[in-house]
């Protein structure tokens, strides 16, 4: 008899860890399948260091297959959910079609960059949501300062040097932090260059970090400041043009970088499902169950789950809530095959962690606020273990990064219509069938 096949559909927090829990609790009651646009595993909150050169960008991708043991890893983009007959259409690589039937099914595919209606934006701004977008800030910023060494004219080189940050959460607050660190030391190699690279924080909220706690927007408020960063709160972008950008309060920023951390917003493939979202997340019940689809289950920022911490709001959209939301799906698939009792999805904040960057960092693991090296050293715990592989790897990079000095050049991998804003990774129609 074939064993029933349970599809996953994305392999990053909730995918993941819903795959791993999943082999060790059923791989012999049924076959599990992972399905992915890339072959690993991203760890998105090194990404700020990634940008900086502070990691590698192949430390934060963690190969699915060799970690993830009795799980098939298919390598390709969803694109067609037949919801009626069960199988799921997917592109390979290389353009190639293929279908996979499933007997349960858990979409976790995260989201995109949020796009906000401001003028020359999505022409002019890089989101910054995947490796590719990182990889490509890190040779942009190295491109910019080089070019601004070139410059005869001054106005050029202050153009070249200042880069604007939209969106003060914890994203845009970690690449401004480690940028103005990073072009502090590419500057410090040009003697040249008699300018300081100016890191501007844009954000229309009153403080950094405005959905964490009030110290931790301290704390990082602070450094920032110290470290030299223009901190604007209650200031946006009202327009983008190819040489800087005209600010709500109406002063123009002559600039060469724009990067957009406005936040994100579900992977538009939910939208299309033809099933009810809530702010484009799916709405799943408490059990991460899709209503009306008993086989069907969601997790992760694609799904709008009821945090039963605070009755009637949805789960927000972080690392935290996706990890465990896809351990829980395991148990409760594991559940509907007859091992053990399918339980609600409940989960209390443990707490951040915002690395600003050289000896800072901003924590409160159990609400207990921390700033400075234990913040820092709270925080580079945290994502080692929280890190699913790579944890040499990544603390071998920290290591020769704090001894030695950072080597910086362009390597060009990524070229800049290859990362648009729309998404952090091509569009593809989605096609679905109920
Ligand atoms: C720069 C950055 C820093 C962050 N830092 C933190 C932090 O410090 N703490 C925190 O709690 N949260 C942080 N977050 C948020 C956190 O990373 C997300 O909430 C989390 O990744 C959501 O997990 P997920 O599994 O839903 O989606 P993801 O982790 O994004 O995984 C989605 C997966 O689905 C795949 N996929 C997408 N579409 C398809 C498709 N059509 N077919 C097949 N596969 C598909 C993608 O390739 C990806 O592997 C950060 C986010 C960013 C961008």
């Amino acid at each position: 008899m074939t064993k029933p096949r349970v599809v996953i559909v994305g392999a990053g927090f909730a995918g993941y860890h819903a795959a791993k829990t999943l082999s060790r609790l059923a791989r012999d009651r049924a076959e599990i399948v992972v399905l992915n646009s890339t072959d690993y595993f991203l760890y998105l909150p090194l990404l700020p260091e990634v940008a900086a050169g502070v990691v590698e960008p192949t430390r934060i991708s963690v190969p699915l297959t060799g970690t993830l043991d009795g799980v098939r890893v298919v390598v390709g983009e969803a694109d067609h959910v037949d919801l009626r007959n069960r199988w799921v259409g997917f592109t390979q690589p290389e353009g190639d079609r293929g279908r996979i039937a499933y007997d349960r099914l858990v979409l976790c595919v995260g989201s995109v960059n949020k796009l906000l209606p401001i003028p020359g934006v999505t022409e002019y701004a890089h989101g910054f949501r995947g490796l590719p977008e990182a990889v490509y800030l890190h040779d942009h910023v190295i491109r910019q300062i080089e070019l601004a060494e070139q410059a005869e004219d001054p106005a050029e080189q202050r153009s070249r040097s200042t880069f604007v940050v939209v969106g003060a959460g914890y994203t845009g607050t970690e690449v401004a932090a480690h940028g103005q660190l990073f072009t502090d030391r590419l500057v410090a190699q040009r003697p040249h260059l008699k300018i300081r690279p100016r890191w501007m924080l844009l954000d229309v909220a009153p403080r950094p970090l405005p959905e964490l706690d009030e110290r931790m927007s301290e704390t990082a408020d602070r450094v920032l400041r110290r470290r030299g960063v223009d901190v604007r709160m209650g200031t946006s972008v009202a327009e983008a043009t190819p040489d800087g950008v005209m600010l709500t309060d109406g002063e123009y920023v002559p600039t060469c970088s724009l990067v957009w951390c406005v936040g994100v917003r579900p992977d538009p493939f939910v939208a299309e499902l033809g099933l009810r979202t809530e702010k484009g997340r799916l709405v799943t019940d408490e059990y991460l169950n899709v209503p009306g689809f008993p086989e069907v289950y969601a997790c992760g920022d694609a799904a709008a789950v009821p945090d039963l911490t605070r009755p009637g709001q949805i789960c927000t959209m972080t690392a935290q809530h996706a990890q465990r939301q896809g351990r829980l799906v395991a148990h409760n698939i594991a559940a509907s095959y007859g091992q053990g009792r399918r339980k609600p999805y409940k989960h209390h904040d443990l707490g951040w962690v915002v690395d600003l960057g050289g000896k800072d960092a901003a924590a409160n693991p159990l609400k207990l606020s921390l700033s400075g090296l234990p913040a820092k050293a709270v925080t580079r715990g945290y994502h080692l273990l929280a890190m699913p592989g790579n944890r040499a790897r990544v603390g071998a990079d920290w290591v020769l990064d704090a001894a030695l000095p950072r080597s910086a050049t362009q390597l060009g991998l990524v070229p800049a219509h290859a990362v648009p804003l729309e998404s952090s990774s091509p569009e593809v129609p989605v096609r679905v069938r109920a």
